[in-house]
């Protein structure tokens, strides 16, 4: 029995660190590119070094980190542009698929369709950036979900995986927009037409990354007007509240 009980505080544990880890990576506190070092993390948040072990490879399995041999982990660098106009031809493809495959499926019990419209909803701004991160990549996995296929969902989720860092360059006006788009989406599911349901998907993600790319820039030209930012990890300096 005390097996368990230790069994279930290190999961804990390595859960709080992983929340944390997230946290200062999506909120650019470790920067891309920033190498991570365990000893210096387990210091500064105070963890010991099994739960940050745990949580870095949670996190690399994520696509956040990225960990190489005798260097360690470091923040995964930022998509070029080229790279990210790839990542959303391929989730242009992908998605409106699964919105089309989940619109078309039987009759949704009241409790899924209830679930998606929850999913669809957006936090307020001032929960910041990691809090809309996450509910965006719910609502996404929870639509390629629907779509039935265990194999679509799971290639969506990995595309996603790439998306975090990219979230975290938004406007607040964009997280209501976002809103909307995800609840015609929702509707169009729920009300089974697929034609719409997929034509909502593609018109929101090519919204989603006018989006990024315009907050993307905003946030580059700010940086080069500021002094630059030290490459390495030593400790979490406070970024200021600098809102892309
Ligand atoms: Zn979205």
């Amino acid at each position: 029995m005390s097996g368990t009980v230790a069994a279930s505080q290190k999961r804990t544990l390595a859960d709080a660190a992983y929340t944390q880890l997230k946290a200062h990576i999506i909120q650019g506190e470790l920067a891309p590119g920033a190498k991570v070092s365990i000893d210096g993390l387990a210091r500064r948040l105070e963890f010991s070094q099994t739960p940050i072990r745990e949580a870095l490879a949670r996190l690399e399995s994520e696509g956040l980190l990225a960990r190489r041999p005798l260097s360690g982990y470091t923040v995964t660098p930022l998509l070029t542009a080229a790279e990210l106009a790839d990542l959303y031809e391929i989730r242009r493809l992908l998605e409106p698929f699964a919105a089309r495959r989940a619109a078309e499926r039987d009759p949704l019990a009241d409790a899924e369709a209830a679930r998606l419209a929850d999913a669809a909803r957006m936090p307020t701004p001032t929960v910041g950036r990691l809090a809309f991160t996450e509910a965006d990549a719910r609502f996404h996995d929870a639509v390629a979900h629907l779509s039935g296929s265990a194999q679509l969902s799971n290639a969506i989720r990995r595309l996603d995986a790439h998306m975090h860092l990219y979230r975290a360059y938004i406007e607040p006006g964009a997280i209501e927009e976002t809103e909307g788009e995800h609840r015609a989406i929702a509707e169009a599911i729920a009300r089974h037409d697929p034609t719409e349901a997929a034509a909502a998907m593609r018109r929101h993600l090519e919204r989603a990354r006018d989006r990024h790319n315009e907050a993307f820039r905003n946030a580059e030209a700010a940086q080069t007007e500021a002094p630059a930012e030290p490459p390495a990890m030593t400790g979490l300096p406070k970024r200021g509240e600098s809102t892309p």
